[in-house]
């Protein structure tokens, strides 16, 4: 088999439960998955811990990561900084783990340019009506802030066709065993596959040819 890890990409609207499918992912399925944790100079929210849910630099600390070369890709959203550190990620694909960036779709096209065997997956609310009450009881945030993030997704549902595939957040049980079905699939594409099927070829002329 392939033991080279595979890279995925999971966006979707905000709102749309990305983060809860992603650590269901995690808890589920243990080590067959890595989550790369992203560098931001937005500021923590309550509850955030450095190093857990971003590593939270100043812009000049995010601009020399940027000049470095630290980083895979970077994308300005909502007026910050959020990009995905190279080392872990090339370190983890290497030890066979499958790297998860929950990223958003200018960083997820550009990941796919330079990775183009990247899985990008779109999440999906089941229905625009289910977005708004998603927003609306997360409590979190104004009216004014709800209507802004709808504006949003209605720009952003238009990169939907640039993935490769799309997956309904209905329930966050179905939505993560869709994503394991998705990933285990894509790892026996035979593209995947090439240095499994040589040597079972060699092995085999080895013997019989
Ligand atoms: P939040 O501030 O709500 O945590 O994230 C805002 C957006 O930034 C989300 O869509 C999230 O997926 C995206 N994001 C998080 N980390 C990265 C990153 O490393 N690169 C890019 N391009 N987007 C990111």
């Amino acid at each position: 088999m392939n033991d080279k890890g595979l890279l995925m990409i999971i966006s979707g609207f905000s709102g749309t439960g990305k983060g809860t499918v992603v650590n269901r992912l995690l808890e589920k399925y243990g080590d067959f998955y890595a989550l790369s944790i992203s560098a931001t100079t937005r500021n923590p929210r309550e509850g955030e811990v450095h190093g857990r849910e971003y590593f939270f630099k100043t812009t000049a600390e995010f601009e020399a990561m940027i000049a470095d070369g630290e980083l895979i890709e970077y994308a300005r959203y909502v007026d910050n900084y959020y990009g995905t550190p190279k080392t872990y990620v090339e370190e983890r694909l290497e030890e066979g783990c499958n790297v998860i960036l929950e990223i958003e779709i200018q960083g997820a096209l550009k990941v796919k340019k330079i990775f183009p065997e990247a899985v990008l997956i779109f999440l999906f609310p089941p229905s625009v009506e289910e977005l708004e009450t998603r927003l609306k009881t997360r409590g979190t945030e104004t009216l004014d802030i709800i209507h802004e993030r709808m504006a949003r997704a209605c720009k952003e549902i238009d990169s939907a066709y640039d993935y490769d595939y799309v997956v309904i957040n209905d329930t966050v049980e179905n939505c993560t065993d869709t994503i394991h079905g998705i990933i285990n699939t894509e790892k026996l594409k035979v593209s995947r596959q090439k240095d499994f099927i040589k040597k079972l070829q060699d092995d085999l002329k080895g013997h019989y040819c």
